[in-house]
């Protein structure tokens, strides 16, 4: 018979609970952490696009700006220089030097020329006698003839009338007035817009960004890499980004362009007090591509770290139980009767102890019986020690089954002498139990050849609030009642109290 490990141990699993536990928190303390870094290098990779995306800005802002100084100055120079009365009477060489003396050298410049009321050309910065030509149709022309105050008018792409090239251009100019503010024509300087191309171009900002150059109207001027074909001269002002760009002057913000339906990051601003602005849309994808391969190679590391965790956290938790179950059996083994099956006299010591304690508290009642095998020696002596061990397991096994209440106890006493400790018990309900395992023994099944019974006599001793007697008493009580049973002829029960 095996013994009851309930009535010896009870196993626990706190250390395995408080483990997982541990691994389980730092665990997410690592998700947690590398999430927030992560977040953190996200937004830094951000800031740090939006400072590049400001700086180009101010960068081609600064150029822009620049080169229509040039070029306004140049308009400048060429309208003082109409202006002087004496120019009349200088040679058309020194005229054309005159006129055109500030005219800069300015990078991709196109003609300057000077126009009359009429729109009619009467001086050309590259030709000492101007081509004829009338350009009274252009919107600058038209612009200043119909407002005095236009200042440095900024003209809508255009292309060349000439065939010399089919490249966009611009047109700054100048109104020239009379003392009295007549109109008495423009000073107009083109420019190649493929200056601006060429400018972007040198920016390496990535393939899937762009660079853009728009006037307040929202009419693209220039774009590089150019996004679709023929964008040049195109009204952009309806697009969603452009009109909030055009609203907002300067600033940035994230947006997904229209064109592709990308994400991107737009920087712009607006160039100096000029009717033009600078736009820069950086792709986010770009943006966010190392930070988003760092960011794998992190998550992947972190997730293999975690994995790894936990599956020595598993590993352990197995060891641990693996142990704990060895720990049990040994403690188990070493609580136990190794011939019957039942707690041996150590854990009954322990338990009468630790009940009796109890008893002492609670003040419930606790009995004790003391179980003996009646002529047992010649019980062995008809059948051989193989036949005493044999009829002594079943002793115990009846002894066992007989009680019910997890911390009831039965254990070997010693030789062919049993113990049964009931905790809350009082001697009438022990008397019953002690009865059945009396009653149980007597009528097994006889032992093969053996006209005789095995039969077992009980001492009962109880402890309660009414007789306050030390342990030491118990269980003298109960062997003297053993004694007095076996003296009266054995295979019987009998009460301490009954021999007060
Ligand atoms: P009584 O009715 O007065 O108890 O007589 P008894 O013969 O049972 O008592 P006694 O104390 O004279 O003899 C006990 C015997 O129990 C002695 C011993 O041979 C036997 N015994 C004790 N332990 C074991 C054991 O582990 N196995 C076997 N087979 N016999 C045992
Ligand atoms: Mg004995
Ligand atoms: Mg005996």
């Amino acid at each position: 018979m095996s013994p009851n490990p309930a009535r010896l141990h009870r196993p626990t699993r706190r250390p395995e609970f408080l483990l997982v536990l541990g691994s389980c928190l730092t665990v997410l303390l690592i998700m947690a952490i590398v999430t927030v870094l992560l977040i953190r290098e996200h937004a830094n990779a951000y800031e740090a696009a939006k400072r590049t995306a400001n700086n180009i800005t101010q960068l081609i802002d600064a150029d822009v700006l620049r080169n229509v100084e040039l070029y306004d100055l140049s308009l400048k120079g060429l309208i003082a220089a109409a202006e002087r009365s004496d120019l009349e009477d200088v040679s058309a060489n020194i005229r054309h030097l005159i006129l055109f003396d500030r005219a800069t050298a300015a990078p991709y410049k196109g003609d300057i020329l000077l126009l009359d009321k009429a729109g009619d050309v009467i001086a050309d910065s590259s030709l000492l006698t101007p081509k004829p030509g009338n350009f009274a149709d252009r919107d600058y022309f038209l612009a200043h003839q119909q407002n005095p105050d236009v200042g440095l008018f900024i003209s809508r792409p255009f292309m060349a009338r000439c065939i010399c090239d089919d490249q966009w251009r611009i047109a700054f100019s100048r109104r020239v007035s009379g003392p009295d503010g007549r109109f008495l024509g423009v000073a107009v300087a083109s420019m190649r817009l493929s200056y601006f191309q060429q400018l972007f171009r040198s920016l390496n900002i990535g393939s899937d960004s762009t660079i853009n150059l728009l006037n307040q109207q929202g009419i693209l001027l220039a774009q590089q890499p150019l996004l679709e074909r023929d964008m040049i001269d195109k009204d952009l002002s309806l697009r969603p980004n452009v009109s909030r760009m055009l609203r907002e002057r300067d600033g940035s913000f994230r947006g997904i362009s229209s064109v592709d339906n990308r994400e991107r990051l737009y920087s712009f601003s607006t160039v100096g007090e000029l009717p033009l602005m600078v736009a820069v849309a950086l792709s986010t994808n770009e943006i966010f591509a190392p930070w988003k391969r760092a960011a794998l190679l992190i998550s992947g590391a972190t997730g293999i770290l975690c994995i790894g965790l936990l599956w020595l956290t598993w590993m352990l938790c197995m060891e641990l139980r693996r142990r704990h179950r060895a720990e049990q059996v040994l403690s188990d083994l070493a609580a136990t009767d190794a011939l019957t099956g039942v707690a041996n006299r150590r854990t009954l010591d322990e338990r009468l102890r630790l009940e009796w304690d109890r008893a002492q508290r609670s003040s419930e009642p606790l009995t004790l019986l003391m179980i003996d095998v009646d002529h047992f020696k010649a019980f062995n002596d008809r059948h051989g020690h193989q036949g005493g061990d044999e009829a002594l397991r079943t002793v115990a096994n009846v002894i066992d089954s007989n009680i019910r209440r997890p911390a009831d106890l039965a254990a070997r006493y010693g030789g062919e002498e049993f113990a049964v400790v009931l905790p809350h018990t009082d001697s009438k309900g022990a008397w019953v139990i002690a009865e059945h395992i009396r009653s149980s023994v007597e009528y097994l099944p006889r032992v093969a050849g053996d006209t005789m019974p095995v039969t077992v006599s009980i001492g009962l001793s109880t402890w309660d609030k009414n007789n306050r007697t030390p342990l030491e008493e118990l269980l003298l009580s109960a062997d003297r009642a053993l004694y007095e049973a076996k003296h009266s002829g054995r295979n019987r029960i009998v009460d301490a109290k009954s021999l007060a």
